[in-house]
């Protein structure tokens, strides 16, 4: 039970914010803090738990499979099904862990939760003291596929991660992903109206949940503040002077970050968490030397700010650099890996969690948290805008296309942890 191996917390972030469609959902008011003793308790008789509250009208096709890739898996799968609440989505709480620990089992366990048309989950794989295998998140790292799995249903990334935790614990081959999970694919030929419409399909190719919400969190902003959401036409100078103090910034915490890392490794007898922790931090570090040097870019990675020039990093690729930075000096130096400040992600980390809306939340630093608190809008992190109403003037950077840029699409890592997996892959692809 020494070996445990946790989700990559991108899956743990990424999904925060991810909403579900087909079921009647009441469940606002937070879970009661039992929920855990629940849980565990009916998992004695059944390892699929799905909430009361869901269980009138749930489609059985999708328990079904559930169960069939539960069944075959060859170690313990437990599963729970829940509502996502204020009670279930705090960022410190991590649920399967804290279901282990009252089981007290090795095996697998995942946690599912939704709310309006998105399910997001937490896996934990906990070995048989004394075995060892792969990184569970390593493995889900490097299926291609992975993030193209729809998440309207649960059935469809439960069952891959299910298999994904086989391959870890044995080495087992992954099987194919039936082509009914995974987001259509499309081609390109300019934006358009209807890829506007269905940027969440597309775009996100599986985070479409998060696209579509930080499009949803613009025209949020702008309803919130009327004429003041974008930069004044008086900003219109160069951006090219703010890039000195991110660069700087970035140039500090890079060669931190590795002699941190070098320190980590130097250090015998790691635990499987701590060789997680280092395999995550040299997973965010390599990303944000990518972004620093401005290697592999090409014009969709580049960013649609508009002031980069040949191969230069540009302002977005230098907060996404520092930010990764940042976070791998946490990660390899022990301490709680903290979201950026979505507004302005240059800030002290998002330490706070502003609401938008209703339903919405972001991570703030503390100054932002109470602009927002006050019904105002942070100024953000400002970026030339390329076109429309304000071209050339300055614009808050999430008002941009955020199929332009992965920072963009992932609120530099705030709205979804996976902004070091989306750079590797979107520059890496262009070497
Ligand atoms: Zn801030």
């Amino acid at each position: 039970m020494s070996a445990l191996l946790k989700s990559s917390r991108s899956r743990r972030l990424a999904f925060l914010l991810a909403v579900l469609a087909f079921l009647p959902l009441t469940p606002a008011q937070a879970a009661p803090p039992e929920l855990p003793d629940q849980i565990a308790a009916a998992w004695r008789s059944d390892r699929l738990y799905v909430d009361a509250a869901m269980r009138p009208g749930f489609p059985q096709a999708e328990l079904t499979r559930i169960r069939s890739a539960a069944s075959s898996a060859g170690f313990p799968v437990y599963v729970a099904l829940i509502p996502r609440t204020p009670y279930t989505r705090q960022e410190r709480l991590d649920l399967p862990t804290l279901l282990q620990a009252r089981v007290g089992e090795p095996g697998l366990y995942l946690v599912w939760t939704a709310s309006d048309s998105y399910w997001s989950g937490t896996a934990k794989l906990v070995r048989p003291a004394g075995l060892a295998g792969r990184n569970l998140t390593r493995v889900q790292l490097d299926d291609k596929l992975d993030n193209k799995i729809v998440n309207d249903r649960p059935a469809p990334k439960i069952v891959r991660t299910i298999q994904q935790a086989g391959t870890a614990y044995d080495g087992r081959p992954l099987p194919e992903i039936p082509v009914g999970d995974l987001t259509p694919e499309r081609t390109r030929s300019g934006p358009s109206t209807q890829d506007k419409e269905d940027l969440s399909a597309y775009v996100g190719m599986g985070t479409g949940g998060l696209i579509s919400f930080v499009v949803v969190l613009t025209l949020v902003l702008r309803r919130r503040r009327p004429g003041r959401a974008a930069g004044s036409p008086k900003a219109r100078a160069s951006v090219e002077p703010r890039l000195a103090p991110v660069r700087t910034q970035a140039d500090r915490w890079i060669p931190k970050a590795g002699r941190a890392l070098r320190s980590l490794e130097k250090r015998r007898n790691l635990t499987t968490e701590q060789l997680d922790l280092r395999d995550d931090a040299t997973a965010r570090l390599a990303a944000a030397r990518t972004l620093r040097t401005g290697e592999g870019v090409d014009d969709r990675a580049g960013g649609t700010a508009g002031d980069r020039t040949a191969r230069a990093p540009d302002l977005l690729a230098l907060t996404g650099a520092f930010v990764l930075a940042r976070q791998a000096f946490q990660l390899a130096s022990g301490n709680d890996l903290q979201p950026p400040c979505f507004f302005d992600p240059t800030h002290p980390s998002g330490t706070q969690l502003a609401a938008w809306s209703d339903d919405t939340e972001v991570p703030a630093c503390k100054t932002c948290a109470e602009t927002v608190q006050r019904g105002k809008t942070p100024h953000g992190l400002q970026v030339k805008a390329k076109t429309g109403l304000f071209g050339g003037g300055l614009v808050p950077y999430w008002t941009l296309d955020p199929e332009e840029s992965p920072m963009v699409a992932t609120g530099f890592g705030a709205l979804s942890d996976d902004l070091a997996e989306r750079v590797t892959r979107v520059y890496r692809g262009v070497r």
